[in-house]
C-alpha cells in the first residue's frame, strides 16, 4: 500500500515509518521538522520526504488524494513545549487535526489519528478507561490545552465517523519511550538518561512519588498497525500503552543504577520547572482490557529492557556529538 505518515520524522512516527516500509509499503512522510528531524528518517532512503505543515490544505489534499492510509501523528507535543508555546499547540493540534480529517474524508481514505492519556487530566483512578470522564483544569493552566486540543480532535474525528461515516480510529498512547526520543520538550526517561551519562544531577519535579507507565514504542507501532489493518474496527478510541507503573523518583534510581553513574538525584519544585501554577498528575496507568480483546495487544518489553535501550542509544549520541 501506500502510506502517508504525518509527523513521520519525530520520534514515533520514525520508527513508524521503519515498519512500514519493512512491511512491503511506499512511505510518504509530511514532517515541518519543528520537532521532528531529518535525522531520524535519513537512514529510510525509499522514504519520500514532504517538508510541509498539515496546517497546509493544499499540500494535505494532494498527498492524500496519492496514497491508501493514513497515520496522523504530526502534532505539537512534549509539556516544555506546550507550556512555552500555547498558540503554537491549540492552533497545529486543532487545525492540523481538521485539515487531515477533511481531506482524507474527501477522498475517504482510512485514517489513524494518534491522541494522548493527556485526555484523561489529572482524574485520580488506579487505570483509565476508554470511556471514563476526564478531568481538566482551569484554562489559565497552559498545560491543559494540550490535553484540550486532542480532546478536540478525539471529538472531531468520532463526529466525522457518526456524521459521514469517515472510517477512523484513534489510539491514545500513553508515554511512549524509545531511542531517539528527545529530552528536549520535557520528556522524562530521555531527560535522565543524558542527565546520568554526563553525570549531572537527575532533577526529579516535585515530591517524586508521581507515577507513569512508560511504553516501548516497539510495542506500540505494531499495534498502530493492526489497528489499521483492522478495517472493521472504526469511529472508536483505544489505549496503547504498558501496566508497569514506576515513580519518577524510583525511575530516577533505575537510571543511574543501570548507566553505572554517579549522578545523585535533585529535586525541583514544578514552579521552578515549568513556571506558576502547574498541575501533575499523581499517577498514569492505561486499562489495556480494550485493545487487548479487540487486536491481542499485550506489551512485551519490561521497563528495564526499555531502559537498557535508551541509555545506549543516548550513549551513542552523545558520543556522536562529541
Ligand atoms: N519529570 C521529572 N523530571 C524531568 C522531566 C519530567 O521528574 O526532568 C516528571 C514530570 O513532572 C512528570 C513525569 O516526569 O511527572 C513524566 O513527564 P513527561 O514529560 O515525560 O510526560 P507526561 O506524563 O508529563 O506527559
Amino acid at each position: 500500500m501506500r502510506v502517508l505518515v504525518t509527523g513521520g520524522a519525530g520520534f514515533i512516527g520514525s520508527h513508524l515509518c521503519e515498519a512500514l516500509l519493512a512491511a512491503g509499503h511506499k512511505v510518504f512522510v509530511l514532517d515541518d521538522l519543528s520537532t521532528g528531524r531529518f535525522e531520524n528518517i535519513e537512514h529510510l532512503p525509499d522514504v519520500t520526504c514532504i517538508i510541509d505543515s498539515t496546517l497546509s490544505q493544499d499540500i494535505v489534499r494532494d498527498l492524500v488524494r496519492d496514497v491508501d492510509v493514513v497515520y496522523h501523528l504530526a502534532a505539537t507535543v512534549g509539556v516544555q513545549l506546550v507550556v512555552n508555546h500555547p498558540i503554537r499547540t491549540i492552533v497545529n493540534n486543532i487545525q492540523g487535526t481538521e485539515t487531515v480529517l477533511q481531506e482524507t474524508c474527501r477522498y475517504r481514505r482510512r485514517l489513524l489519528i494518534t491522541s494522548t492519556s493527556e485526555v484523561y487530566g489529572k482524574g485520580a483512578r488506579e487505570v483509565f478507561h476508554e470511556n471514563d470522564d476526564r478531568v481538566i483544569g482551569a484554562t489559565h493552566l497552559h498545560r491543559w490545552c494540550y490535553a484540550a486540543s486532542k480532546a478536540i480532535d478525539e471529538f472531531l474525528a468520532l463526529a466525522y465517523w457518526r456524521e459521514k461515516r469517515h472510517p477512523v480510529v484513534i489510539a491514545r498512547l500513553f508515554n511512549t519511550v524509545g531511542p531517539r526520543q528527545t529530552g528536549r520538550y520535557g520528556m522524562v526517561i530521555p531527560t535522565f538518561a543524558r542527565q546520568a551519562l554526563l553525570n549531572e544531577p537527575l532533577t526529579v519535579y516535585g515530591d517524586g512519588k508521581q507515577s507513569r507507565c512508560f511504553a516501548y514504542v516497539g510495542d506500540v507501532v505494531p499495534a498502530l498497525m493492526t489497528l489499521m489493518e483492522r478495517t472493521d474496527i472504526r469511529g472508536e478510541a483505544f489505549n496503547i500503552g504498558n501496566n508497569e507503573p514506576v515513580t519518577m523518583e524510583d525511575l530516577a534510581r533505575r537510571v543511574i543504577e543501570r548507566s553505572g553513574s554517579t549522578s545523585d538525584i535533585r529535586y525541583i519544585p514544578y514552579d521552578q520547572a515549568y513556571g506558576p501554577g502547574y498541575e501533575d498528575m499523581r499517577h498514569r496507568e492505561p486499562s489495556l482490557d480494550k485493545i487487548r480483546e479487540a487486536i491481542g495487544y499485550v506489551p512485551k518489553t519490561s521497563l528495564d529492557e526499555i531502559l537498557d535501550v535508551v541509555i545506549a542509544d543516548t550513549r551513542k549520541r552523545l558520543q556522536h556529538d562529541v
